[in-house]
């Protein structure tokens, strides 16, 4: 098969560096037609007095990212129900993947509202920590939403972590076991 040269460059036209939104017969590469493209964008700018872009530094960037986000809060505040719906959301989720009742089976608490997730080995405020830095003040800047969104990012784990109700969470943490079964209620 003839193979076909770049008019401006000369490398060998071949599928890969053809520019594919060209016909077939105007032999010239993709990489080509990009420089042109750049140059007659240089020249237009050029021609409307338009400067090129100073890059910015990291910083610098940054900076001016943050300054935008807070002008664009400005007029669009957050829709704090949306939010709030949307951390429920995962919430009900995490807590439905870890089976949606209190590891106690004595308890057997099945409300979604007062179930939490227990760090089985201890550990949890560490563990968050290490996630996810901490605050200056030493606390973790892993809060329960973002906590809830990293377990269901991170498949459930099960190996460490397993769905208490509060009261059984702040017995165990108390005295180290989980609280004495229920009294039935009886008349007198
Ligand atoms: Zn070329
Ligand atoms: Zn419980």
């Amino acid at each position: 098969m003839e193979t076909k040269n770049c008019r401006k460059c000369g490398v060998v036209l071949m599928d890969e560096n053809r520019a594919p939104y060209l016909s077939i017969n105007q032999c010239i590469c993709h990489n080509c037609v990009r420089d042109y493209a750049r140059q007659w964008l240089a020249r237009r700018r050029e021609k409307l007095g338009i400067l090129p872009k100073k890059k910015l530094t990291l910083e610098e960037h940054k900076e001016k990212q943050k300054v935008r986000r807070l002008e664009y809060r400005k007029t669009h505040p957050p829709d704090l129900a949306r939010v709030r719906a949307y951390h429920q959301g995962i919430r009900e989720e995490v807590i439905a993947a870890y089976g949606g009742v209190c590891a106690n089976t004595e308890c057997g608490e099945t409300r979604s509202e007062i179930l939490t997730i227990d760090h089985i080995n201890g550990g949890g405020t560490q563990h968050r920590i290490l996630l996810s830095g901490k605050t200056p003040s030493g606390k973790s800047r892993m809060g329960g939403s973002r906590f809830y969104s990293w377990l269901r990012k991170n498949g459930f784990p099960k190996d460490n972590f397993r769905l208490l109700c509060y009261n059984c969470n702040c017995c165990l943490g108390r005295r180290g076991s989980f609280p004495s079964p229920r009294r039935s209620v009886t008349n007198g």
